[in-house]
């Protein structure tokens, strides 16, 4: 693309965004859009900082903080900060980049960022992750603000961490304003926000389900990555729909259902135990329901399946795993995570569904299908400005209706950019990447 570091992340990110707008009717019509691809594919800021913080035993420790401030078109630079050994600033903005579109299309005003450290949360103790999100935030908090940035939670940061961030925050800048999102209740969240990401992302495969004629969760089989936030809620509310859940991993693992009772919602409660207190699935007692297997991700374990929701990380779907869940029969595929498929692995989806007409499984990015938890985030703003709490059903009601736009949206916007033959499942990933990037590129 340019003379810029090699970025193989923020490369996949622009290349699938690139090559759906590329291969749609939209640059023909509007030839100049393809100068706004290329200005939004610049961050308008980044942000790169030392963050030096004492262990438990006294000694200094030192860490790269990030962030990547990348378009505010249409509002304050919104998104996550994320928390893991990886993080590096081409994952940092394959995320903001990714961010930008998400956020436009959940129809709320707000800009695209993303930032966070490679400091490994894993082994670290309450007090050594306070004082790290301390000093943190000593640097970060004269960037950010409740109109100009507002940082929320991605993997590694939790409620727990956006409270030391908060508090650093009001200490720092002597303010207390709605400059994170993801808030413990009693000082500024929002109801249904921690649920908001996994709740979404079954709200909108629900409109899958529905276009597709094909009955509703009850009955179906689903399985998931991950077991963070995300796919912890995504779990329960598939539960409640009457699906069963088969999977759920983590980095070093997965655990597979055996028999037909699945996962249940008394194995995520202690799941969700397990992870607040940074421990693996691999420390999960053994259950009749479930094995746990080492060193795998599900996908290629969880045999035949009608749905399947990875909630992990970017880049767990590689094609040979797309090829078994197509084997398997899969007939609905979202992401939960940012980038859970690899190109390769779009490539197979998208080819199935060109050539199988209605029957073809039919994938749904992230940027669309995880649009719920920067949406809520977006109320929890609202909220803040207006110095009010909603009810949990007036939250749930309006993240309902905000999947059912970015579903809606993607959905006629590839009928109206992207040639399909009679009886074709319409491709929600040009679709979601025209809608969100056309309104980004007017505001621009
Ligand atoms: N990290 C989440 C995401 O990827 C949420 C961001 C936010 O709430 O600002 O969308």
């Amino acid at each position: 693309m340019s003379n810029i570091a090699v970025e193989p992340e923020f490369e996949q990110a622009y290349q699938e965004l690139a090559l759906t707008l590329e291969n749609s009717s939209l640059f023909k019509k509007f030839p100049k859009y393809r100068t706004a691809l290329k200005v939004v594919s610049i961050p308008e800021r980044v942000i790169q900082f030392r963050v030096v913080w004492e262990d438990d035993t006294g000694k200094l420790q030192v860490n790269h903080g990030y962030r990547v401030q990348f378009n505010s078109a249409l509002g304050p630079y919104k998104g996550g900060l994320r928390l893991h050994p990886t993080v590096n600033l081409s994952i940092l903005k394959f995320l903001g980049f990714e961010q930008i579109f998400k956020n436009a299309l959940t129809g709320l005003m707000m800009g695209g960022g993303k930032g966070g450290s490679d400091f490994d949360p894993k082994g670290k103790t309450d007090s050594e992750i306070r004082r790290f999100c301390f000093s943190f935030m000593r640097e970060l908090s004269r960037h950010i603000g409740a109109d100009t940035d507002v940082p929320a939670g991605d993997i590694g940061v939790g409620s727990r961490e956006i409270g030391y961030l908060f508090g650093a925050y009001r200490r720092d800048r002597n303010k207390f304003e709605g400059v994170l999102t993801g808030k413990g209740l009693t000082w500024g969240g929002s109801l249904i926000r921690p649920e908001a990401t996994g709740y979404g992302l079954v709200y909108y495969v629900e409109h899958m389900i529905a276009y597709a004629n094909a009955g509703s969760f009850e009955g179906k089989r689903v399985a998931i990555s991950g077991s963070g936030n995300v796919a912890q809620y995504a779990a329960l509310k598939c539960i409640e729909l009457g699906a069963t859940v088969v999977s759920l991993s983590d980095s070093r693992g997965a655990l597979i259902a055996v028999g037909d009772k699945g996962v249940t919602v008394e194995d995520i409660e202690a799941i969700m135990e397990l992870k607040v207190n940074r421990q693996a699935l691999a420390d999960f007692p053994a259950q009749e329901n479930l094995k746990y297997i080492d060193g795998v991700r599900p996908w290629e374990h969880v045999g035949n399946v009608d749905i399947a929701l990875p909630s992990a990380t970017q880049n767990e779907v590689s094609k040979e795993e797309a090829l078994a869940l197509v084997a398997g029969g899969t007939k609905f595929i979202a992401e939960g995570s940012n980038m859970g498929c690899t190109l390769e692995a779009i490539e197979v989806f998208e080819n199935e569904r060109r050539e199988k007409g209605a029957d073809a499984i039919w994938y749904a990015p992230g940027k669309a299908a995880n649009c719920g938890g920067v949406a809520v985030s977006g109320l929890e703003m609202s909220q803040n400005s207006q110095r009010l709490a909603w009810a949990s059903e007036t939250v749930d009601d309006k993240l309902k209706a905000i999947m059912k736009t970015a579903f809606t949206l993607g959905l006629d916007t590839a009928k109206e950019y992207v040639e399909a033959a009679e009886g074709e499942l319409p491709s929600l990933v040009a679709g979601s990447n025209i809608a969100g990037f056309v309104k980004v590129a007017q505001a621009m």
